[in-house]
């Protein structure tokens, strides 16, 4: 048995150190950077910020808000061939757009008929197994970069030097790393595998650069501040789910809810507050199980939860708070452009990272 003695760490276990800078406005700062990758040829300007390819974020919907901002979505993998063709042809998704697609032999034949059928649309793919140490992932990586050499390729989930280097030298661009993060994610609790989203960054990012790929952060994201502490460790990318669940475009019915609060009125009654919400679930629940399968096999558990979280604003609205934090520490750190993020950071560690007197 072995055990790792160095504490590993998460968002909320630093805070971002200010320093000497010389921008002096927020507006003098650029958040987007040019991104070009270890073997797709193509390069792309824009924000690394992505939707999570979950059923209700990864949506066409979203994906066409996130284009405009220069940010990317990561589409489930849920959608048909015939819906996908359509939503790549009406649109511009060469840049922001990623392809979702497991190891299952249809999701395989579904993203090689759009990449042989419309070679110039969307070719940014994301192989997206939970557990990327499996050997089929880097077959399939190997396999994929012989037959498209051109393609945007991510490839997840991994927490770890060796299989990041790995899978980039067989032909991933960008590794997503994270386990057991993710907001609607129960993996920690069901297999006690996992490993602190900072330290995971850390480590990943360093080897990855170090070959030319990329990483992207993925899942674990609790406060706006947690995306630079994302980007200052390292990351390229930073995928979130949780964090634009319930926003008004995220694909479910509004769902409304009454609760007798505890004050009368003056006619003695109680009063009744009204509260709207979505439904949000784990792409391994039991949930997304039943509704994207044929249910549970029994050889699985789910890893993943349901959840109905308070309705929030509308998406450009989210996107504009992340690209203001992102702004305002840039303009403490002294980083002009996005990319100047990670050499500008130094992360004092805390014991307590905010106040929260006020919040109930
Ligand atoms: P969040 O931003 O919500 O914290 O994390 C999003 C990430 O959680 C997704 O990109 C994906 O990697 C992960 N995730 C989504 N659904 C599930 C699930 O059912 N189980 C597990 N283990 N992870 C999930």
């Amino acid at each position: 048995m072995k055990i790792y003695e160095q504490t590993e760490l998460d968002f909320k276990d630093v805070l971002i150190k200010p320093k000497r800078s010389y921008i002096n406005s927020r507006s003098e700062t650029d958040v987007t950077r040019e991104y070009k990758f270890k073997w797709c040829p193509r390069k792309i300007i824009g924000t690394g910020v992505i939707t999570a390819n979950m059923a209700t974020v990864g949506t066409f919907e979203i994906a066409k808000h996130m284009m405009q901002n220069k940010m990317f979505c990561c589409l489930h993998k849920h959608y048909s061939l015939d819906e996908l063709i359509k939503f790549i042809t009406e649109n511009d998704c060469s840049e922001y757009v990623f392809l979702s697609m497991g190891l299952r032999d249809d999701d395989i034949e579904k993203i090689y008929t759009i990449l042989d059928q419309y070679p110039d649309k969307c070719r940014n793919i994301c192989i997206d197994v939970p557990n990327a140490y499996i050997p089929r992932v880097k077959e399939l990586v190997i396999r994929m970069r012989q037959k498209y050499p051109d393609i945007l390729l991510m490839v997840g989930n991994a927490v770890t030097a060796e299989l990041v280097e790995d899978l980039i030298l067989s032909g991933a661009d960008i590794i997503k790393c994270g386990i057991g993060s993710g907001s609607a994610c129960t993996t920690r609790r069901m297999t006690g595998v996992g490993r602190p989203q900072l330290s995971t960054i850390f480590e990943c990012a360093d080897v990855a650069h170090g070959i030319g790929g990329m990483i992207c952060s993925d899942g674990g994201i609790v406060h706006i501040g947690d995306v630079a502490k994302a980007f200052g460790a390292g990351a390229d990318f930073v995928m979130m789910g949780g964090f634009f669940a319930g926003c008004l475009e995220a694909a479910g019915d509004i769902i409304t809810k009454k609760f007798q609060v505890n004050q009368i009125d003056e006619n003695g009654e109680f009063l009744i507050e009204t509260k709207q919400f979505k439904v949000f679930y784990g792409m391994s629940s039991e949930y997304a199980q039943k509704t994207h399968y044929c249910g549970m096999p029994s050889y699985r558990a789910s890893e993943g939860r349901f959840v109905e979280v308070p309705l929030k604003p509308s998406i450009d609205r989210l996107l504009q708070d992340i690209l203001g934090g992102l702004r305002s520490c840039m303009t403490y750190i002294g980083a002009r452009r996005l990319k100047d993020i990670s050499k500008c950071t130094t992360f004092y560690r805390v014991n307590t990272q905010l106040n929260t007197v006020f919040e109930k």
